[in-house]
């Protein structure tokens, strides 16, 4: 999988903890460059490695706190199409206001069509990290492949009750 060069401290520890070998990508100001990307994907093709997905925080970006240009997310999702590559959008922080009155860009899942890219968002900068409580948006085949997840036929889903008592509130 590939990363940008900095990226979310946890979520990087816990992709190598579910032993996934990570290469990072090369960034600039406006996040991940679509070349540095499309020379990775190639290079991994040619050595036949398996690209599982790439992982961006393309909005509020953690640590750095910048937001990917609408004309970067559409170059990035070009080169992640010719390379049929899957896209984890982790979108944790689009709930909240941090643009100062101007719209953040569309998320890279809506630019897709939420085709090969699932976007992830969570409870935990809007009502609270304890929760444990978050949600994810794709197409609907990779939707219902994720959610007959044995650990989410289980009682529907990770964190039951959390689920229920946000659910009510919302
Ligand atoms: C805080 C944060 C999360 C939150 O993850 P949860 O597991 O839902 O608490 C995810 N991604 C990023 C980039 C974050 O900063």
């Amino acid at each position: 999988m590939w990363t940008e060069e900095l990226c979310y401290d946890l979520g990087r520890r816990i992709f190598r903890d579910c032993r996934l070998r990570l290469g990072t990508v090369t960034t600039d100001a406006a996040g991940m460059l679509p070349d540095a990307l499309d020379h990775a994907l190639t290079r991994a093709a040619d050595a036949d490695a398996r690209t599982a997905f790439v992982y961006l925080t393309p909005t509020h970006h953690n640590p750095t706190g910048r937001t990917m240009p609408t004309a970067r997310r559409r170059s990035l999702l070009e080169v992640a199409a010719r390379h049929e590559l899957l896209i984890v959008e982790d979108d944790a922080y689009a709930e909240l206001p941090l643009t100062e009155g101007r719209t953040p860009p569309p998320s890279l899942a809506a630019l897709a069509g939420y085709r090969r890219v699932i976007r992830l968002c969570s409870f935990s900068k809007t009502l609270g990290p304890g929760l444990r409580v978050g949600w994810l948006l794709t197409d609907r085949a990779l939707a219902v492949r994720l959610a007959s997840h044995g650990l989410f036929v289980s009682g529907g889903s990770l964190n039951h009750t959390t689920s229920l008592a946000v659910s009510t509130l919302l």
